[in-house]
């Protein structure tokens, strides 16, 4: 008998090594499996220890095994709380739970160990197994057994306590694995409480719980319960977002989920017009037994569009046999718009609504190239002066009115025209040109004009208009020539249209060539004052007018007529006045260091330099500078320059005169209201150019009104210098009249400084 229960037991150890062996193989080492290795290697400890008390015959030997035995039955227990613990997740509610066991179990340890010697716990005594085979065994139990005891029942109840409620709360199908370690506990306690009263020589409820971790083991680790798979998948996918249809091999739905059914509209739980569904896609589809399907497609669901990515896919077993498909809806219709409204943003413009630059020039080109028969205007639009509106009027201004302008271009635009917005107040349309219609553009300009309050501002939008004649040209160079001929017009308050042609490029390029040459050409002195002497009746040289030469690296010299209104356009004619009124002084200062101290110069001054600088301070800073005269320095304003800004420019006037420069009103007769402007402006001069004699046929007619003018200078006691004389018989005609200083190619042309001096100061002098 002793043999048979040695022989359960070491059996039982073998079982257990074996298990912790393959969870120490296995396991991934989760706090779970950390506590199921504590109780393995416990459960072998102790029922080794237990084998080997009864093996040996020595009872100091077996006290100290039974005591071994005792110990790692309380490890057993106490591996089980903390087993049961995270295995159930369920927390204790005192924190410090782990340290009071701890130090309880100690103290059982602790007297457990020293039971040998002091037997407070128990005592062993030889016994007979009844088959003539002796072993000692436990016999009488002290004190502090009580202790050990009830330690291990606090601690076997405490687990089963948290089984109990993880088994109550647990879903149906994991009660099974709870419930059975529960029930296997609770046996193994009784049976224990049995061999305490009983007095048995062997104690069974050792091999209760060496069957208990055994069990824990499996169910913790290798049990999967049955039909857990089949449950689990079945509520994946019917949580499933996507639809989900799965068919047999006969062609018959095995299963739907609630969205596969909400894709048809079919909320009820009968599958017919899903199946209708399949059997029409099966006969669209013939090739679906060879091969898996993924389509697109839209659909009205609660009266909403949404939009499918579906799938059909063929289900093939491990023998390669064909077993059924599955369909997957997947819905994408958040993803779709989001990508809709990316595509919408990278196309259109945010502020109106209209196509940006890069979807109008795709869409136009489309256009043109897919109707070869049809002829296409391109016409682009300019608001004046909008960034001043901007600034004036404040963003928010500027963006209604970029709104209004893009309503506007909506509706000049037909059927087959594509429009958009270009860039900031650029719009452009690519119309057919049978639809074109100049007088629906003028009328939409007058339209805008009133966008404001005419007393406060009045709008004015320019079109430019581009001919497609080369098909092949990108649309965004059809774009800049319309706005090359906006150009062209841009300055000006009538003229609404402008037409692009082919010398208005050339224009365009040159002035852009003039315009980038400035710079390099102020910096390496290639800009030269000419002088165009100034006679007096008897052909007395009294000075002269400096007049810029542009010479180029080759000798080339380009006159001012070409690049003087691009530097105005652009600003930069301040530059060059402020080069041209220093080059001047210089050679004022030069001449009268020489003794010419009569010798004046005339400089132009644009009418552009008065909003560029303050031109009185940059002139007396010249005068300051090379020591001159003012009175040398003759400038010459035309009217316009002073009608533009009576308010500011008049008294800048009277203060060069009182400073001491001689203001000449130069090109007399080229403005719109010379008289009436010679009553408000207060000049020393007047320049009257023989060129506006010229363009009239009637020579007496253009005579008597050049006496009038001399008249009414005199009147005005204003001095008078006639330029552009080119005949003797004007000589003659102007000399009875009273002039007396000439300027002309009669007496002679604009020429280089070196010539003036050679031909006229060495003369004099
Ligand atoms: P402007 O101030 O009226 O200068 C007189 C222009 O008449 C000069 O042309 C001169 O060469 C030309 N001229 C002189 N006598 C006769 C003549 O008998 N018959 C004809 N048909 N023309 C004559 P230019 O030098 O080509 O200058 C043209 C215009 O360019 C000037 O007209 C002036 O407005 C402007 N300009 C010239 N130099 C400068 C400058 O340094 N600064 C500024 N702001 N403008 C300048
Ligand atoms: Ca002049
Ligand atoms: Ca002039």
């Amino acid at each position: 008998m002793k043999w048979i229960h040695i022989a359960i037991l070491y059996t039982a150890a073998v079982l257990i090594f074996g298990c912790l062996m393959f969870s120490i193989n296995k396991a991934k080492n989760t706090p779970v499996e950390k506590a199921l290795k504590k109780l393995l290697t416990s459960a072998l400890i102790s029922v080794a220890a237990y084998a080997t008390a009864m093996v040996v015959n020595e009872p100091l030997i077996s006290e100290y095994a039974y005591g071994l035995y005792h110990i790692f039955l309380d490890g057993v227990v106490m591996a089980m709380v903390s087993f049961v613990r995270r295995y159930t997740g369920i927390q204790p509610k005192l924190k410090k739970e782990g340290h009071i066991l701890g130090v309880l179990v100690t103290i059982d340890t602790f007297f457990l160990l020293l039971n040998p010697i002091v037997h407070l716990v128990f005592r062993v005594a030889p016994v007979d197994d009844g088959f003539g085979k002796g072993f000692y065994s436990i016999v009488s139990r002290e004190p502090l057994y009580n202790y050990h005891f009830v330690l291990l029942a606090f601690l076997i109840l405490l687990a089963l306590f948290r089984l109990g409620r993880k088994t109550a709360s647990t879903p149906k199908i994991y009660k099974f694995k709870y419930a059975i370690i529960s029930i296997m506990l609770c046996v193994a306690f009784v049976s224990h409480l049995v061999y305490l009263n009983c007095n048995f020589k062997f104690d069974y409820s050792l091999f209760l719980y060496g069957v208990i971790a055994i069990a824990i083991y499996y169910f913790s680790l290798a049990y999967i319960p049955q039909g857990l798979m089949e449950r689990l998948m079945y509520f994946t996918i019917s949580s499933l977002k996507d639809g989900v249809i799965c068919m047999d091999v006969d062609g018959n739905i095995a299963y739907s989920n609630k969205m596969a059914r909400e894709y048809f509209s079919d909320e009820m739980e009968d599958n017919s017009k899903l199946l209708t569904f399949i059997n029409l896609w099966f006969g669209e589809n013939p090739d679906a037994a060879e091969r898996d399907i993924v389509w697109e497609s839209p659909r009205r669901i609660g009266g909403k569009k949404r939009y499918y990515k579906n799938s059909y896919t063929r289900i093939i077993d491990e023998n390669q046999k064909y077993i059924g498909c599955f369909f997957i809806m997947h819905d994408c219709t958040t993803e779709y718009n989001r990508i809709e409204e990316e595509q919408y943003r990278a196309t259109h413009d945010e502020l109106t609504g209209l196509y940006n630059m890069y979807y109008f020039c795709e869409r136009a080109s489309e256009m043109i190239n897919d109707n070869p028969e049809t002829d296409y205007m391109i016409v682009c639009t300019d608001v004046k002066s909008f960034k001043v509106i901007n600034d004036i009027f404040g963003i928010e201004t500027g963006d209604e009115l970029l709104k209004a302008l893009a309503a506007s271009i909506a509706k000049i635009a037909t059927n087959n025209c594509i429009y958009g917005r270009i860039t900031g107040d650029r719009f452009a349309l690519c119309i057919r040109k049978e639809d074109f219609s100049e007088e629906l553009l003028i009328a939409k300009a007058e339209e805008l004009s009133n966008f404001f309050d005419k007393e406060v501002f009045k709008m004015h939008v320019h079109f430019g208009v581009y001919e497609v004649r080369d098909r092949s040209m990108k649309v965004s160079v059809m774009c800049d020539r319309a706005n090359i001929a906006i150009r062209t017009i841009k300055d000006s308050y009538e003229t609404v249209i402008a037409y692009y042609d082919s010398q208005m490029r050339e224009k365009f390029i040159s002035k852009q060539k003039i315009i980038s040459e400035f710079e390099n050409a102020l910096d390496t002195g290639r800009f030269h004052p000419f002088i165009q002497p100034q006679f007096s009746a008897d052909w007395k040289t009294k000075g002269g007018e400096a007049l810029v030469r542009w010479i180029l690296p080759d000798g080339g010299m380009v006159r001012p007529d070409q690049f003087i209104s691009v530097f105005e356009e652009t600003g930069l004619i301040g530059r060059l006045d402020t080069y041209m009124w220093e080059r001047a002084c210089m050679q004022l200062d030069k001449w009268h260091k020489e003794g010419h101290d009569e010798l004046y110069l005339s400089v132009n001054i644009s009418p552009k330099d008065f909003c560029l600088m303050d031109v009185y301070e940059v002139i007396t800073a010249l005068v300051k500078k090379y020591d001159l005269n003012p009175k040398n320095l003759h400038l010459e304003i035309t009217e316009t320059a002073i009608i533009e800004n009576l308010k500011t420019n008049l008294p800048l006037i009277n203060r060069l005169r009182d400073a001491g420069f001689q203001v000449e009103m130069d090109d007399f007769g080229n403005g719109q209201s010379s008289l009436n402007s010679l009553m408000n402006i207060d000049v020393d001069v007047l320049k009257v150019d023989m060129g506006f004699l010229r363009k009239t046929e009637n020579v007496d007619r253009s005579m008597t009104i050049l006496r009038k003018v001399i008249e009414l200078a005199r009147s005005l006691d204003l001095k008078l210098i006639i330029e552009g004389v080119e005949t003797q018989e004007q000589v003659d005609f102007l000399i009875k009249n009273g002039c007396d200083v000439f300027q002309g190619f009669h007496f002679a042309r604009p020429m280089k400084i070196s010539d003036f001096e050679d031909k006229y100061l060495s003369v004099q002098a």
